[in-house]
């Protein structure tokens, strides 16, 4: 019998809920439970495919193909979890399903109805997760925060889940914020209080509450917090703001005896645990001395969230090559040929992110063009290698006006291009080539050096290629075709044949790369960075 896990949240948002919950699969797999792991966001959009990053932050997209949720990178960063498709819902989903049995007149003249047509649809989800995974136990995050109007039918949902499946197959886990107020720097539990509260008007009662805190909870807030909020003191669990790094925070709850009591209450056995890898992993972080600068050439640097995963791979990066990450964010729009140098005069690598749209891309180009003349470890991503590509056509090949179509559809070279363009297809429909697909490394290349194995398999998320009819003039002028998709048709990867390490992926790295198991181009690009660094010094 698979066991579920609830993961709500209270008071305000962005308290870590992922991390959280994505810190509890991991402390659940060292105890060698078989996990999945799912997120159900409140939000209309069927997937976070369309909307804007600086909405959003960044999409993420699993093995098959699916757009989803950024906290899905968090839950596989931190476990050994391959996601898919139906481990993130969104309300658009739901309603999407339901309005369709509709229209089909599967509910029999029924009039549809949130309760019980929508819960229905959620449970049905939340139990194809589980038995697709054939997990010990499930864990599902509840996106927004208790209270949100759109969150109700989700509330709703679980509540009747636990009555379904027995409460000991249940848990609810509840997260919220501890503030400190005014001068006297008191820590205050009342928002707390208000917020199971109100989780207790639809019917939850949290098993455990997780207080998210800059200090830890005195025994007597613990006490007066499983008073006001009806649970037992010891399930009352700080989750203290981390100091050097996320990945602290598996420790900070296995130390807090999370794990355990989650196992106790769910009435599965402790086991021995095996954590150090992640032990070890916490104890480098802090072990690290060196660092190494790397600038991100991006159009939506404000925004942490939107190059999560890029940041996340730099870190994994640098842990491998015993250096931190000194991230310089370059807002790409801000970069002409008059301050380049200056800009990245301190860069000891710098990663051109992908993107869509115009916006940004001469910043993009003259990025490029300082970082390969100046023999500065590039690693350009999706629209970064399209970027290299378009920059390598004009400044090598002399190609005045090369771009992509994307672009500019009426470019003299189309360097980049749709493969319906490519073949002469007039009708553009072009949907986006999404998830895991397999490409062949050329042998000799870097990028082979870096993996060191000829297939892999790399998820993409783009609509554009590079152009075949190029494919030799590059070649011949210094641009190395490093990596084929099987087929020979597409062009995956470019590297400058003269330089100490340009490479250009048309594929996203950064979603594979894990803190355990880091990406080996994250490995190669941050270790070429410090190479450089070490010779400017
Ligand atoms: N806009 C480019 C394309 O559609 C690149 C996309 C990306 O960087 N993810 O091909």
């Amino acid at each position: 019998m698979t066991k579920f896990i609830f993961f709500t949240g209270g008071v305000c948002s962005s308290l870590g809920k992922g991390i959280a919950a994505s810190s509890l699969g991991c402390l659940l797999e060292s105890r060698d439970y078989e996990i999945s792991i799912m997120k159900i966001d409140p939000y209309i959009n069927v997937d976070p495919g369309t909307m804007s990053p600086y909405q959003h932050g960044e999409v993420y997209v699993t093995d098959d193909g699916a757009e989803t949720d950024l906290d899905l990178g968090n839950y596989e960063r931190f476990t050994s979890q391959k996601l898919k498709r139906i481990n993130s819902v969104t309300t658009g989903q739901i309603y999407k399903t339901v309005i369709e049995k509709e229209r089909r007149g599967d509910f029999l003249g029924r009039t549809v109805q949130v309760i019980p047509h929508i819960t229905n649809e959620i449970k049905r989800r939340i139990h194809l997760v589980a038995e697709d995974s054939k997990a010990d136990i499930v864990i599902t995050e509840i996106g927004g925060t208790v209270g949100d109007i759109e969150g109700i039918p989700f509330l709703e949902a679980i509540r009747q889940f636990r009555i379904d499946v027995g409460a000991e197959n249940t848990l609810f886990i509840h997260l919220t914020l501890i503030p400190i107020v005014g001068v006297a720097k008191e820590p205050k539990t009342k928002p707390t209080q208000h917020s199971v509260s109100k989780l207790r008007e639809i019917g939850i009662i949290p098993d455990i509450i997780l207080c998210r805190s800059s200090v830890d909870l005195t025994d007597e807030m613990r006490q007066k917090i499983s008073l006001f909020c009806n649970v037992e003191e010891r399930a009352v669990i700080t989750a203290k703001d981390i100091k050097k790094s996320i990945y602290e925070v598996p420790l900070n709850f296995k130390n807090s005896g999370f794990d355990e009591i989650v196992l106790e209450k769910l009435n599965l056995p402790e086991r021995e645990s095996s954590f150090k890898p992640w032990e070890d992993l916490v104890k480098k972080v802090y072990a690290i001395k060196e660092k190494v600068k790397i600038a991100v050439a991006g159009k939506y640097t404000e925004l942490h969230d939107a190059y999560k995963s890029i940041y996340e791979a730099l870190n994994h990066g640098g842990l491998a090559n015993n250096a931190s990450i000194d991230l310089k964010k370059v807002k790409v729009e801000d970069v002409n040929d008059d301050n380049v140098a200056e800009i990245f005069q301190d860069a000891d690598g710098i990663l051109v992110p992908g993107g869509f749209g115009e916006r940004g891309i001469e910043g993009k180009i003259t990025t490029i063009k300082y970082a390969r003349e100046n023999r500065i470890p590039l690693f350009g991503i999706c629209l970064g290698m399209q970027c290299m590509v378009i920059e390598f056509a004009r400044n090598v090949l002399k190609y005045r006006g090369a771009n992509s179509t994307e672009f500019d559809p009426e470019t003299p070279y189309p360097v980049i291009s749709l493969m319906e363009e490519q073949n002469g297809i007039k009708n553009l429909g072009g949907t986006m080539r999404l998830g895991a697909q397999p490409a062949i490394l050329k042998k000799g290349t870097k990028i082979y050096d870096a993996y060191n194995v000829s297939e892999i398999n790399e998820r993409h998320r783009h609509r554009y290629e590079f152009t075949n009819k190029y494919r030799d003039v590059m070649e011949q002028n210094g641009l190395v075709l490093s990596a084929l998709s099987p087929d020979n048709n597409l062009v995956e990867a470019v590297e400058y044949r003269d330089h100490p390490w340009g490479i250009g992926v048309q594929f996203h790295p950064e979603f594979k790369s894990k803190p355990i198991n880091p990406h080996p181009l994250f490995v190669a690009f941050i270790k070429e960075s410090l190479n450089k660094r070490k010779k400017s010094n």
